[in-house]
């Protein structure tokens, strides 16, 4: 295996770091925390957040399988249960994956397995169509961050702090070495597409004060994992500027093959989706249209390919 240099930079400030060394690397650490309520840190806010972006680029859906590594006590777990086909909940602390259990029998979600393991130890048998791990210190090792994206037939979805790995707060604070520059760093190496979404969080200390700290989801996407017509999608949002100097551009709805200037009507909004423009197609009215720019053909055949796939 090669060995890249942010990889190895990252191993090391994990090393250093020494989290894993620490109290909150046990299990009986969390069997605990599971007693207090605890293990949440900023409620359902950032959740919604991530499932509104997953949902819109159609990421995850009624078909997807999800994986959640240290799941807790369950909050990420019910709500993509909500959503999606299947979800697979895994903890090491068997109390926190007994309250995560309960609560998903209160709240009558039935589409969940369950996983009483280490995340590093454990030995999968499938792929899933979407991994998450928040927080989760276990994952704040490149060599979990390669499971992950082995694993994940999808979107790997990665939620930590988010502070300049030589600032100030590159000691440990909450979430170890800062994992999400990181592994920022890293699939920048790769060649590995991700979108960052940041988010701030205010957290009470223990002494009372309110502090601002800086947390990001990253959503990474091994090219190789998907097929075209997935990762064609999208290039159908956010692409007014793109589109715009294409010569030409096609619809996955009607599958009409048209100049882009025969576009009169385009969606701009305040979300991630289609705040820069997104064009709506002059033959059907759907908003299910890509350029040339995108890198793919724009041809009646691979049209009818992204419609099987998308309507
Ligand atoms: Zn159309």
């Amino acid at each position: 295996m090669t060995v890249f240099f942010s990889r190895q930079k990252w191993q090391e400030a994990y090393e250093k770091a020494g989290f894993y060394r620490t109290e909150t690397n046990t299990i009986e650490y969390w069997d605990k925390v599971a007693e207090t309520d605890g293990g949440s840190l900023s409620g359902k806010k950032h959740i919604e957040c991530i499932k509104d972006y997953l949902i819109a680029r159609k990421l995850i859906g009624a078909h997807s399988t999800v994986l959640d590594i240290g799941c807790g006590l369950g909050e990420y777990v019910r709500e993509f249960a909500d959503i999606c086909g299947h979800v697979t909940a895994l903890d090491y602390s068997e109390k926190m994956l007994s309250v995560c259990k309960e609560r998903c029998k209160t709240a009558g979600i039935d589409n969940v397995s369950y996983i009483l393991a280490d995340f590093m130890e454990y030995d999968f048998t499938e792929k899933y169509d979407c991994i998450i791990a928040c927080l989760n210190p276990a994952t704040y090792q490149p060599d979990a961050f390669d499971k992950m994206l082995a694993l994940s037939a999808g979107p790997v979805i990665y939620f930590s702090m988010d502070t300049p790995i030589d600032g100030p707060d590159t000691e440990p604070v909450y979430c170890g070495c800062n994992s999400v520059r990181y592994a920022e760093e890293y699939l920048k190496e790769e060649g590995i597409y991700y979108r960052k979404i940041p988010y701030s969080y205010e957290h009470i200390m223990d002494d009372g004060k309110i502090r601002n700290i800086d947390f990001a989801y990253l959503v990474a996407i091994k090219d190789e994992n998907m097929d075209d017509v997935t990762l064609a999608h999208r290039f159908s949002n956010n692409h007014m500027t793109a589109l715009k100097k294409d010569k030409i551009c096609g619809c996955f709805y009607c599958t009409g093959i048209f100049s882009p200037d025969e576009i009169e009507d385009w969606l701009i909004d305040d979300n991630d989706c289609d705040r820069y423009g997104t064009a709506i197609c002059p033959y059907c009215g759907i908003d299910s249209v890509i350029g040339e720019s995108s890198g793919f053909p724009i041809t009646k055949e691979f049209l009818n390919r992204m419609k099987d796939r998308w309507f």
